[in-house]
């Protein structure tokens, strides 16, 4: 493609994302596209020739987007979202027009120092210690891993990362049985081992029973086991329940234990004064991660993990081949060192266009936002008798079921399903469903970047006249 071509393709695309944007509404939510309809429509082998790019964005038009399940749209209510914002985007646009490969400092010392500076304006906005330092990694499942292994190497003498793995099997890691399947798949990947994997029971908010916790690392302990490594969660992927961190925190003290704090939804909400209670017991952490590229108006990817010590981090994960060898190695933050990849994307730059673009008080205003219409929508359902909540309402997570008179619990369990498919299906709104002490449960997450009152309520009366529909 010569210059001039894609300067004039790059001022239409500037056009078609803006159309895109404002016209996101008109597009059904979820794709209601079958299984192999896509895969279908794509030649089996590629062009030989070139071919223009006005034919490669005809098929995108016509193939591609049936396709997409319109995560931008406000009506989006389904699992957490995932969130853009026109001050990332347009960063985003940067990023992949420079193009470079950040895994050094010397291979883009800006990427670096904005990276780290990002790191601390983050930290300082979520109200983690001072001493915390950060690092960009691609996903929370990413940094789960990254303090897996930390934990692990820390409590073994980093004799694992140098032997093998002979004792990683007497190690246990602990976290209860709402936390995010990310914890399962770092243990299994760390050679830790899932039966060693102790899912400690929650009470009735979900939230981890500390005493539960204690119990089974005093167990532990007695049978020859070593603690490694507990995960609290602040937001909980089912009903965004908060874990108790200082009672967790002073049982990880009291035993060596390494904290992980997994806030990947919620983390957003510290920027608020009224949420900093989250973080209570904050001095026991050891690493916490949290995505701004759920909550926080940032393109995927984009999450931000913290760590009170990076030099253990660092000793876990440092490599030094000569070729990577530089003059400036030890004075400057070599980010290839402070996780798995080592190739790293330029993220801290969107992170910089959405902040400055917001300001801190326009983040805190929409984040508010977003939880007080979680909790109307929490007061409607609540005046509705044949509606029930299941869980309470703390962020901008509302579970609930269709409950009407009559069913029994297996019953109830199918409506809910067949509600939950019947209003997926019509394209005007898109809703997850989890399952709460063996009850199917809707779950609506009213955090997509441009959501309003006005579309939880349209919502909301589609949900109940959809319900009622089924019964009658
Ligand atoms: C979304 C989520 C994750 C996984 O996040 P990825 O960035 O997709 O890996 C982990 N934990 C919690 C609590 C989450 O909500």
């Amino acid at each position: 493609m010569k210059p001039d071509e894609f300067r004039k393709h790059a001022h239409e695309l500037a056009d078609w994302m803006a159309d895109y944007l404002e016209n996101v509404e008109n597009y059904p939510v979820r794709s209601l596209v079958n299984p192999g309809q896509i895969f279908n429509k794509i030649p089996d082998s590629p062009p030989a020739d070139s071919e223009p790019f006005s034919s490669f964005m005809k098929d995108f038009e016509e193939i591609i987007m049936p396709g997409i399940t319109h995560w931008q749209n406000p009506n989006f209510f389904a699992y957490f979202p995932a969130n853009t914002s026109p001050s990332s985007i347009l960063a985003e646009m940067l990023i992949s027009t420079l193009g470079a490969q950040c895994m050094i400092w010397e291979t883009s010392p800006a990427a670096a120092e904005l990276e780290e500076k990002m790191m601390n304006w983050l930290r300082d906005m979520i109200g983690l210690p001072p001493g915390f330092e950060g690092v960009i990694q691609d996903s929370a499942s990413t940094a789960t891993l990254a303090a897996i292994l930390t934990a692990r190497e820390k409590t073994t003498g980093f004799s694992i990362n140098s032997d093998g793995s002979e004792h990683a099997g007497t190690l246990r890691v602990y976290c209860s049985d709402q936390t995010h399947s990310s914890v399962e798949k770092a243990v299994k990947i760390s050679g830790i081992g899932k039966k060693n994997l102790v899912k400690i029971p929650v009470r009735d908010d979900f939230s981890m029973d500390p005493e539960k916790l204690k119990a089974e690392i005093l167990k532990d302990i007695k049978e020859g086991f070593i603690p490694c490594c507990v995960v609290a969660t602040l937001g909980t992927t089912g009903t965004a329940s908060v874990d108790p961190l200082r009672a967790i925190g002073e049982i990880c003290h009291e035993n060596d234990i390494w904290l992980h704090v997994d806030a990947a939804m919620a983390g957003t909400a510290l920027i608020l004064p009224e949420f900093q209670w989250m973080l209570d017991g904050r001095e026991y952490i050891d690493s916490f991660v949290f995505n701004p590229h759920k909550w926080m108006f940032t393109n995927f990817d984009c999450t931000a993990y913290f760590v009170k010590d990076a030099g253990t981090l660092i000793k876990t994960f440092e490599i030094l081949p000569e070729y990577l060898n530089t003059r400036t190695r030890g004075k400057v933050n070599d980010y290839r060192d402070w996780g798995v990849p080592l190739g790293r994307r330029f993220r801290a730059l969107k992170l910089w266009s959405v902040i400055r673009s917001f300001g801190t008080e326009g983040l805190r205003e929409k984040v508010r936002y977003h939880i007080k219409i979680a909790s109307q929508l929490s007061v409607m359902i609540s005046k509705e008798a044949d509606f029930e909540i299941l869980a309470p309402v703390i962020i901008s997570v509302v579970c609930f079921r269709f409950n009407p008179e009559g069913y029994n619990e297996e019953q109830l369990n199918t409506l809910n399903e067949k509600l939950n498919h019947q209003l997926n299906d019509s394209g005007k709104i898109y809703l997850s469903h989890t399952v709460l002490k063996g009850k199917y449960t809707l779950r609506m997450v009213t955090a997509q970047t441009n959501v309003t009152l006005v579309h939880v309520e349209n919502a909301w009366a589609l949900i109940m006249k959809t319900a009622r529909g089924l019964v009658s």
